[in-house]
């Protein structure tokens, strides 16, 4: 018998209070796993799961369809990875976190780039150390990129933006995301492409 091709989705629950799955949303996710099938739990609140390649927009219609979100796996923007919200949805900016992940996730770039967003200064969502990271401070965002978890030569990212309004912050991070996906190297991270591309160089262009 001629075996199924598969391909790789990754699943979340979308942004809301904390990372959770409902059951209806797992017994869902189930349908499309053996008994031996094993589910991979990524660091960025995704779950990757194998479907059959022939029928992947009818099984995204139905994971979405229990209020799960999808997205691409490889080298595309990650889902935006928040904190967890934990004072109140609009105290937090959730609607502005939400709006963020509709605009860039899934976008096609030069190496997977992560994405993070944290509801005030505290930074449970540790967007410093991500590629790009967004931080609320009162009642403004500052936006950070170049930002590297893994490794000894570990850092934080850069500061390009402070107090923006969401507005703003919706065009820098989709400009900044046009600019790496036009002119980054294959490959090449976020962090790799600020140092030779330039940080004024950025910041100038963003500030069109
Ligand atoms: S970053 Fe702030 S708002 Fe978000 S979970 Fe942590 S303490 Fe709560």
């Amino acid at each position: 018998m001629e075996e199924v091709k598969k391909i790789k989705i990754a699943v979340n629950g979308g942004i809301s209070f904390g990372a959770k799955l409902n059951a209806k949303q797992m017994i869902t996710i189930a349908k499309y796993m053996n008994e031996e099938d094993e589910l991979e739990l990524t660091t960025f609140q995704q779950l990757y799961l194998e479907i059959p390649e022939d029928q992947k927009d009818e099984i995204i219609r139905e994971l979405e369809g229990v209020g799960l979100r999808c997205y691409p796996v490889g080298n595309y923007v990650k889902s935006l990875r928040t904190c967890n919200f934990c004072k109140g949805e609009e105290a937090e900016g959730m609607p502005v976190a939400k709006e963020l992940n509709e605009r860039v996730a899934g976008k096609d770039v030069p190496f997977t780039l992560k994405i993070a967003y944290t509801g005030c200064p505290i930074g449970c969502g540790e967007p410093l150390i991500n590629d790009i990271g967004v931080m609320k401070i009162k009642d403004g965002f500052n936006l950070y990129a170049g930002g590297k978890s893994k490794g000894k030569d570990a850092q934080v990212g850069t500061l390009l933006f402070e107090n923006l309004e969401p507005h703003d912050l919706y065009q820098k991070v989709e400009k900044l995301i046009d600019l790496y996906a036009a002119n980054g190297k294959k490959r090449e991270t976020v962090l790799k492409f600020i140092n030779r591309f330039g940080k004024d160089q950025i910041l100038e262009q963003l500030s069109q």
